[in-house]
């Protein structure tokens, strides 16, 4: 076995929508059925480092945007023992909206982001109301005020955050979206965020419709299967399955948080 550190890894399950089966892959569904939206923020935590990924949205975004909000992402960290005040190393896997809104409430992190992101954020495309609508140009212009305060650290490819952490862009959702492989007890767990929305997404080969390159995003599905132990390993980013596959850490954070450090039940 590696010397590499064992993380502990929460997902926080902060805002949900309702919706429709059509509405999550390109070419629409045979079958109107009812298929939720659930939002996300994850936490890779060791006894000498914790790491957030990615900061969800606020609630005053969450009313424009007609998104349930459940609970403060960043204020439920405290259920798992970790304050954003301190925390020194956020993952942001994109810039859209669901990812980045809280950025301010971690007033000492530095943010770790692919290059090609801020750039497509503030690049041509954003004339498009079909690529620039997932995006709040409130939270673009903060990473870039992060920028200048010199507390966005870029990458230009794949790299190692930390010892058990690595960052891997993929393009498809994005052109600069990335997702993170952490090291855990069970081995790797990859954190897919929206590099795949749904296990049917990538399971199906059937790309969800919030999409920037279709071939890219399709070649982010074997990017995820390789990155992975198994498919079992890989956690998408806005599935609702997770939360029933995965235990709560406790009885009483059942429905908020879960651990995606220990396996799944075996039934996908
Ligand atoms: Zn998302």
């Amino acid at each position: 076995m590696s010397q590499l550190p064992e993380y502990e890894l929460f997902a926080i399950k902060y805002a949900t929508r309702e919706g429709k089966r059509e509405e999550h892959f390109i070419g629409g569904d045979p079958h109107d059925a009812p298929m939720a939206m659930d939002y996300f923020i994850w936490i890779a935590k060791s006894p000498e480092r914790t790491i957030v990924i990615d900061t969800g949205f606020k609630a005053d975004v969450a009313k424009k945007r007609k998104r349930e909000f459940l609970r403060c992402p960043i204020e439920a960290l405290k259920l798992i023992g970790v304050d954003g005040a301190t925390v020194t190393d956020v993952v942001l896997s994109h810039l859209h909206y669901d990812h980045v809104g809280n950025f301010d409430k971690f007033p000492v992190a530095e943010f770790h982001l692919q290059e090609t992101e801020l750039f497509y954020a503030v690049g041509r495309h954003m004339r498009y109301h079909r690529l620039a609508r997932s995006f709040e140009v409130e939270d673009v212009i903060g990473v870039v005020r992060l920028n200048y305060g010199r507390r966005v650290k870029f990458y230009q490819k794949e790299a190692e955050l930390a010892p058990g952490i690595t960052l891997h862009p993929t393009g498809g959702h994005t052109p600069g979206m990335q997702f993170v492989r952490v090291h855990t007890r069970r081995g790797w767990v990859v954190v897919a965020s929206d590099a795949a929305h749904y296990y049917e997404n990538m399971d199906d080969e059937r790309p969800h419709t919030s999409a920037f390159n279709l071939g890219e995003m399709l070649e982010a599905y074997d990017a995820l299967r390789a990155a992975a132990p198994s498919r079992d390993h890989i956690v998408p980013g806005h599935d609702p399955l997770v939360m029933t596959l995965y235990p709560a850490p406790s009885s009483e954070l059942k429905g908020v948080v879960i651990r995606l450090d220990v396996a799944p039940n075996a039934t996908a």
